[in-house]
């Protein structure tokens, strides 16, 4: 008995690395260095790839010509490639209400026409096409989404999202969803999550944080794929998924998301 429920919590125990703001203008020393690492452990992360970065904090950063080839070669590592927005760019800020998952702030996508969600969503696709990079999952700046963003995703033949509340990976309204529960980096004892990394604002102390943290957690780190093979719908899982919605909205009143947490 006791041995099944440690079979059980193990197979359902798993971190994804979700690596956010890749673009060509990024800190591509710590890319480097990070890379080397995914490589020691083979680890196999998520890349949130801007197609048409025009964020000006981004473009502070120095460009790399050669991006394209890049993202193809990490491809053919068998890393994920995700769409992370079109150009990164928040247009409009959105109150908690309007935003699927209730965090509200600054947008690329909430509370604009579903025509102009589809516009930016088909053009980041055409380009990833253009380089002849295929793309399956995406997830918004800054979390926000709203109805017309799922709609947007589904028409342009998106349906899944890392991103949202949860322990277990779920489907909803045809969409499925990897969760991204915290901002610190960190491993829980029981769930499948993705853990958010903002490399291009560390400091070399947040690298060697991050470097301990694989570590001693790599043999807990999954893919993409084996992340989408925990989907659970049951009730049980559908519960837990709305528990810590509402124990997790109440302890991020105050939090800046897209703020990098040390460990
Ligand atoms: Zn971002």
């Amino acid at each position: 008995m006791l041995s099944k429920i440690k079979n059980y919590i193990t197979d359902n125990t798993g971190i994804l690395i979700r690596v956010d703001d890749i673009a060509e203008n990024m800190n591509w020393d710590l890319m480097k260095k990070s890379e080397l690492l995914f490589e020691k452990y083979s680890i196999k992360p998520v890349l949130g790839v801007i197609p048409n970065n025009k964020d000006s904090k981004l473009l502070a950063f120095p460009k790399k010509n050669d991006f394209w080839d890049q993202v193809r070669n990490w491809k053919n590592k068998g890393w994920e490639i995700a769409m992370h927005g079109y150009t990164h760019v928040y247009d409009k800020m959105c109150q908690k209400s309007d935003d699927y998952f209730n965090y509200g702030g600054g947008s690329e996508f909430v509370k604009h026409s579903l025509e102009i969600q589809m516009s930016r969503i088909k053009n980041g696709l055409k380009k990833f096409e253009d380089e002849k990079i295929k793309i399956r999952a995406f997830f918004a700046p800054n979390h926000t989404y709203d109805k017309n963003t799922f709609a947007a995703l589904k028409n342009c033949g998106i349906n899944e999202i890392i991103d949202g509340y949860g322990l277990i990976p779920y489907a909803e309204n045809d969409i499925k969803f990897i969760p991204q529960l915290f901002y610190k980096i960190s491993a829980l004892p029981f769930g499948i999550q993705a853990t958010q990394i903002h490399l291009n604002y560390w400091k070399q102390e947040d690298f060697d944080n991050f470097e301990k943290f694989i570590k001693k957690n790599s043999n807990k780190i999954i893919t993409f794929d084996q992340a989408l093979q925990k989907i659970n719908n049951n009730f049980f899982y559908k519960f837990i998924n709305v528990m810590s919605k509402k124990f997790l909205r109440l302890k991020r009143i105050g939090l800046n998301k897209e703020k990098e947490f040390n460990i």
